[in-house]
């Protein structure tokens, strides 16, 4: 069989060690004698791999103390209410960059006044809006790091007079964040640090003191998960388990600045492959370009090539490149875990194809 190269968007792709250490834990994990899937979430070889992981997290991103890390369930699309639950006590400020964070204001929108405060979308989200200004009198300002579906990527976070809440779902990981900036942070696992099933929360400690006073459901309350250690109910023990071995191979990559290097290595060969073919192009603003999420489409008067190159990418195994089906077109994925070789192998393709 051709290997197959995964530009998948997510689920994505992940680090091989991390199959072969959790393929061991399903048979045997950590020597006794029953599977990671069978195992009480309370025994101490389960806490073990939970304090890991934690653990992991605060040294990749060098968490401040002051802040909790939490494991939960629901996706990153549960952070979209849980966050205005908690903290939405009368307005918030949203920036529109593309689906995802039109998902996260509507969902605020079920709480209080949504100020949107900067949007892309008069140009289809192909740019990150800059120059706007966030009100000193709403609770807190929220945006989304990278736009998945569109290949665009903050590369620098505007200053706030309130707490910065941030969905980083896409571009987690692969590159060092100030996390002190900011007062929440959350992403999906299924991008860029595991299997679907788990959620990551980073949120400062200080802001509990504000939250709102709605009536607060166990489920939906930081504090309480924080407090519990994530283990208020059962949590996604095997995506947490999975988590732990990719991450393990961020840090022996050298962490996020090792990503950071490799994930600008990848981007930067694959867009000057597509700016220096004339069968395609892209629409997203050169200094917006993502280096998770690449996208580009046929040039005018190549569409009919579409189908040619479609099938010479399935012949040398390039999967996952067919673009979100609001936007069509091409993407391909160059998460953490994505080799240099995959994306030598489709520019290899685009370049055959000229
Ligand atoms: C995929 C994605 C989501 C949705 O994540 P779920 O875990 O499926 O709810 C939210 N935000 C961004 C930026 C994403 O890429």
């Amino acid at each position: 069989m051709t290997k197959v190269h995964n530009f998948s968007a997510g689920p994505s792709i992940l680090a091989p060690s991390a199959f072969e250490k959790s393929i061991e834990d399903i048979r045997n994990f950590a020597g006794t004698g029953l599977s990671i899937l069978e195992i009480s979430h309370r025994s101490k070889q389960f806490e073990a791999v939970m304090d890991e992981t934690r653990q992991l997290v605060a040294d990749l991103l060098n968490v401040p103390s002051n802040y909790d890390i939490l494991f939960l369930g629901g996706g990153a699309s549960t952070q979209f209410y849980m966050v205005p639950h908690n903290f939405l006590r009368t307005a918030a400020a949203y920036t529109k960059t593309g689906v995802w964070a039109s998902g996260a204001l509507k969902e605020a929108k079920l709480y209080g006044d949504v100020k949107v405060v900067a949007s892309s979308e008069d140009a289809n989200f192909s740019y990150i809006p800059k120059d706007y200004t966030i009100p000193a009198d709403v609770d807190y300002f929220h945006c989304t790091s990278n736009n998945t579906i569109y290949g665009t990527q903050m590369k620098s976070y505007p200053e706030s007079p309130v707490p910065v809440f941030c969905d980083m779902s896409s571009d987690i990981f692969s590159k060092p964040v100030d996390v002190s900036k900011f007062g929440l942070i959350y992403a999906g696992a299924q991008k860029n640090m595991g299997p679907a099933g788990v959620t990551l929360v980073i949120v400062n400690k200080d802001l509990y003191s504000r939250r709102s006073d709605r009536p607060m459901p166990s489920m939906l309350d930081y504090k309480l998960h924080g407090e519990k250690g994530s283990m208020h109910n059962t949590p996604p023990v095997f995506p947490i388990l999975v988590s732990k071995y990719n991450l393990e191979w961020v840090k022996e990559q050298g962490g996020v600045k090792g990503m950071a290097a490799r994930n600008a290595a990848k981007s930067s060969l694959l867009y000057s492959a597509i700016d220096s073919n004339p069968h395609f192009t892209t629409k997203v603003a050169v200094e917006d370009r993502s280096d998770m999420n690449v996208c580009w489409v046929l040039a005018p008067g190549s569409e009919h090539l579409e189908e040619k190159f479609n099938t010479a990418c399935k012949e040398a195994g390039i999967s996952g490149i067919k673009g979100h089906r609001s936007t069509g077109g091409y993407r391909a994925s160059l998460y953490n875990a994505l080799p240099i070789e995959s994306v030598q192998a489709l520019v290899h393709v685009m370049e055959t194809f000229a």
